[in-house]
């Protein structure tokens, strides 16, 4: 489509999942909202996706992102799928606040999905309103942004945009519009919808579907379906592997919310460890934990044998071998991810070869830091000093309570270390490229979300400065490499919805 001028910003739409059958989706405008005031926009990735803007007209700019102007492309639409929410089945969830405006390629020539979350009630809002609040927005912003710097495949914010209206929770709060970026919106749940109705064409062309668009390298293989679901499992297994590296809980791994392209995608009550505890729980509505941290890895697989149950009939006719085959995926996913797990904590100590033992050596220092009650961020960062030699081993050590266990492990490291070629100021420089200084700790985030909710957004600026790198250590952003002080730690998280 030509660019319009005078009428911005300008989407180049190529839309393919509004092509597809109309029980994939329902068509759906978002609602205007009252007074559309712009927060904050990603002109980076606005330029990444191709989109022309006019930052001179912040109020055109915004009527855009907030829904009130649909521009020309556009097919604006509400996926339909389904889920597993904390292990019980939904068979009907939906965006029930998100409306898919379309896609776009981008400039490297991937397809993106360009996606405004709160922007009104849909056909499957049920008992929502179709609205999102500032909190949760600047999260979402916040965390995508830093997601992406760190590394770690996740949604991209494009812009965060105040509604001037406002939505009730347990308090009233500001409304505001999300624009999200995916490789796709597509989620274990869209399988799990046409699954639930006995829809096989459905689940057929869904499969043809994301094979076209994530996976079209698996086309020419003998079994292209297995191929996929092998596909996604291994993209969920390094995923969050790197979860782990960085001491990410997602919060609410429920079905609707694992992509089938392998991005981290919903994570509106994640949090990152503080102090080391496996056993970690943020959000307020995990009473079980069963989204504990170290619980992740065995949630993805779990959500991946409900994806598996979805593809069981373009498995295999004969369903004994279709099952058969389901189960060793599975098995592949455990291995793959324990395989991924060790190289990204081999990385983090600091080890460019591979010895037996080290995934004992891992668990040592995981031991020593849970027992001394390490900040888990600080005193990885830590250990790449005592690496080089320059700040030694007593900066590491003073991260822990009780260093005795951490002092021992130091001895065990060093002497795994003889055996490695590196130097250590070579080894150094590569930990320090992999065990971050900055992470969105969860005081910041908050500390940004609460100015931001009484108008000032200064702390949200700073902290999106300072996560844009955040493998160096910038003086003036010291105050982000710090844990917090005990009246400061944040000890639960809410999903905001
Ligand atoms: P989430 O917990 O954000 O992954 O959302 C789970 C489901 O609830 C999805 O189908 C959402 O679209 C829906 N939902 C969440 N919040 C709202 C809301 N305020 N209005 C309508 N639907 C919502
Ligand atoms: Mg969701």
């Amino acid at each position: 489509m030509p660019a319009v001028k005078g009428v911005l910003p300008v989407f180049q739409f190529d839309n393919s999942y509004a092509r597809l059958p109309d029980r994939f989706f329902a068509s759906v405008y978002p609602e205007p909202v009252e007074g559309p005031k712009l927060l904050k926009f990603n002109a980076e990735l606005a330029e990444e996706l191709g989109v022309e803007a006019d930052f001179s007209d912040p109020a055109r700019l915004a009527a855009f992102l907030a829904g009130n102007v649909v521009p020309p492309g556009a097919m604006p639409i509400a996926m339909a799928y389904a889920g597993h929410q904390f292990g019980n089945f939904v068979p009907q969830l939906g965006d029930g606040r998100a409306i898919l405006l379309g896609e776009v390629v981008d400039r490297n020539g991937k397809r993106r999905d360009i996606q405004l979350k709160g922007a009104g009630p849909t056909p499957y809002s049920r008992r929502g309103d179709g609205r999102a609040a500032l909190g949760p927005v600047l999260r979402e912003y916040i965390v995508s942004e830093a997601m992406n710097a760190l590394g770690v495949p996740a949604t991209r914010a494009l812009a965060a945009v105040a509604t001037g209206e406002q939505v009730y929770r347990e308090t009233v709060e500001q409304g505001a519009v999300f624009v999200r970026v995916a490789a796709s919106h597509v989620r274990i749940g869209t399988f799990q919808f046409f699954a639930a109705r006995g829809d096989n064409d459905g689940i057929k062309l869904l499969a043809d579907y994301v094979i076209e668009r994530h996976y079209p390298e698996l086309k020419t293989t003998d079994n292209p379906y297995l191929a996929l679901l092998q596909g996604v499992a291994g993209r969920q297994a390094d995923l969050i592997a790197r979860w782990m590296g960085i001491g990410f809980i997602h919060g609410v791994m429920n079905t609707d919310n694992m992509t089938i392209s392998g991005e981290t995608i919903d994570f509106g009550p994640c949090a990152f460890l503080d102090e080391y505890d496996p056993m970690k729980v943020f959000s307020s509505i995990d009473q079980g934990g069963r989204y504990a941290y170290r619980n992740q890895p065995g949630i993805g697989q779990w959500n991946i044998a409900r994806l598996a149950e979805c593809l069981l009939p373009l498995l295999d006719e004969d369903e004994e071998k279709a099952v058969e085959a389901a189960n060793a995926v599975l098995k592949a996913f455990g291995e793959r991810f324990q395989k991924e797990w060790i190289g990204v904590f081999r990385a983090k100590i600091g080890l460019a070869t591979e010895a037996d033992g080290d995934g004992d050596l891992i668990q040592a220092l995981l031991a020593a830091m849970h027992e001394g009650q390490a900040d888990f961020t600080l005193a990885f960062r830590r250990l790449c000093g005592a690496a080089a030699g320059t700040e030694g081993d007593e900066l590491f050590l003073s991260s822990f309570s009780h260093p005795a266990k951490a002092r021992e492990w130091l001895e065990l490291w060093g002497t795994r270390l003889d055996a490695e070629p590196q130097s250590p100021t070579e080894r150094a420089k590569t930990m320090r490229s992999v065990n971050p200084a900055v992470i969105p700790r969860n005081h910041k985030v908050q500390e940004a979300l609460s100015a931001a909710n009484y108008g000032d957004f200064s702390f949200f600026e700073r902290l999106l400065e300072a996560l844009e790198k955040p493998f160096e250590e910038r003086p003036e952003f010291s105050g982000y490499m710090q844990p917090p002080k005990p009246e400061e730690q944040v000890k639960q998280t809410f999903c905001g919805t």
